[in-house]
């Protein structure tokens, strides 16, 4: 008998082509009049095109959003949305600008609206990092979920290649996460059954023709899967690694996921056999933790962290770090398996 606890979510979701075009009726249909729009330096050309739509909406653009969301931009533009007299905010991109738009509602109780143009799942989840200093913090906080998340598969068609593999990965990182969470539900295990075919089944043709609409169709539809996972139930060792990794060494995101993925799993697989078996339902004709090498490696994704710029000295800190706070695993972790796994990681060598 199956017992459990599943939670739903309150987002609404909005998934197609060309539907950035329904903007401005959701955000009318939340009663937002002045929606200040967010976005990176390099996506400021599809934040004016927002702009446009929204015509007497829009109260401005703030184009500052940043990896990691440090404490200072969100100062920043917390006073610009005052200034300006927002009443919501539009996230244009992937987790950078949507964690800023989450950094600026929780400070002000502002509500949301998203275009996600990555993998990275952020607008589905509850969840909010912050980087002041070198710094690093994460909190779940039921106030920062969206309102209104639209997915537009046309807003990704520029998402460069080789982003788009590791997003993807990180992608299947949740999902992955989510086969053996300690909270996992039945719905929870079939969305990241479902993310993984999608995603498996897409990125090597988004891989070879980035603007092949119904592959990126598909990778989004698998985006949203798992990023409804990492909102819904709780994740384990892999996402613990990669948050040190990101907050103390600086190492790019979705890269380092990439990366660490196959190792954890290697790790986790003799404690999880049904989500090992469901990974290799995805990838058939592998153990679960060489496929997801192999997966990766064919699609050129970067193998090694001493190639994302981690020096091998920090491998006993990163070690140190990842056993400092406790958290919920399905195999235990022991500081001796955790400096393996990273070194391991960081030369780029298969799991085992
Ligand atoms: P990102 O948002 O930093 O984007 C990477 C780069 O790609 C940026 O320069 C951006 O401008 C560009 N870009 C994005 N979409 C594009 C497009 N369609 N076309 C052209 N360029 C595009 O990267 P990310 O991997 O999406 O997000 C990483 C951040 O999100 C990290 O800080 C991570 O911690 C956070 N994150 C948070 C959660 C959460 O639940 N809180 C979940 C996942 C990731």
């Amino acid at each position: 008998m199956k017992t459990f606890v599943h939670r739903g979510q309150i987002t609404k979701v909005v998934f197609g082509s060309g539907t950035r075009s329904r903007i401005p009726q959701e955000a009318d249909a939340l009663g937002c009049r002045r929606v200040l729009i967010l976005c990176t330096p390099g996506q400021v050309e599809q934040a004016a095109q927002m702009r446009d739509l929204l015509g007497a909406a829009a109260a401005g653009t703030f184009t500052e959003a940043a990896a990691h969301t440090p404490v200072d931009v969100t100062e920043k533009a917390v006073a610009y949305a005052r200034t300006v007299g927002a009443d919501s905010v539009l996230a244009l991109g992937g987790g950078s600008t949507i964690g800023l738009g989450k950094a600026i509602a929780v400070r002000t109780g502002l509500r949301q609206l998203a275009l996600p143009t990555t993998y990275a799942g952020s607008e589905m989840t509850p969840i909010l990092g912050e980087t002041e200093g070198r710094r690093k913090t994460t909190r779940r906080l039921p106030e920062v979920l969206l309102n209104t998340v639209v997915y537009d598969v046309d807003l990704t068609l520029t998402l460069p290649m080789a982003t788009s593999v590791v997003s993807g990965i990180n992608a299947m990182a949740h999902a992955v996460e989510a086969l053996y969470a300690q909270d996992r539900d039945p719905v929870a295990f079939l969305m990241a059954g479902e993310a993984l075919d999608s995603l498996i089944r897409s990125l090597p043709v988004v891989a070879r023709r980035p603007d092949d609409v119904a592959a990126r169709a598909d990778a989004l539809y698998g985006a949203w899967l798992a990023g409804t996972c990492l909102g819904t139930v709780g994740m384990a060792l892999h996402h613990k690694v990669c948050h040190v990794l990101g907050g103390t060494f600086g190492l790019p995101h979705a890269e380092t996921h990439a990366v660490v993925l196959p190792h954890v799993v290697a790790h986790n697989g003799p404690a999880a056999p049904e989500a090992m078996a469901r990974i290799a339902q995805a990838l058939p004709g592998d153990d679960a933790a060489t496929g997801l090498f192999d997966f990766a490696g064919r699609l050129g994704a970067p193998r090694a962290l001493r190639d994302l710029g981690m020096p091998e000295s920090g491998i006993e800190q990163a070690a140190e770090l990842v056993m400092r706070d406790g958290y919920w695993n399905p195999r235990p972790v022991d500081r001796i398996a955790v400096r393996a796994l990273l070194t391991r990681a960081w030369a780029g060598e298969a799991p085992s």
